[in-house]
């Protein structure tokens, strides 16, 4: 099995994400009622609604919110101080 981390997740001119990298290429879409986000066209996101591409292409995206949000309440902080 090959590690999710060394598939290729591009994303296409219609804003779907294509991944390559496993034993046949699959497409992400934007799906905001996905528990991660997205819509995987795979067999196994089929079975349980999640798989593993969703996953591992929602998580940096959610760390990067993760990181504004801290960021944004450092500065509403400092700006209610001065
Ligand atoms: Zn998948």
């Amino acid at each position: 099995m090959t590690p999710i981390a060394t598939y290729t997740f591009t994303q296409q001119d219609d804003g779907t994400i294509r991944v390559v990298g496993g034993a046949a290429p699959y497409t992400l879409t934007r799906d905001a009622a996905a528990p991660d986000g997205w819509r995987c066209d795979c067999p196994g996101y089929r079975y349980r609604q999640s798989c593993k591409h969703a996953a591992f292409y929602a998580a940096p995206v959610m760390a990067k919110w993760a990181r504004r949000k801290a960021a944004l309440a450092v500065a509403n902080a400092r700006e209610t101080h001065e």
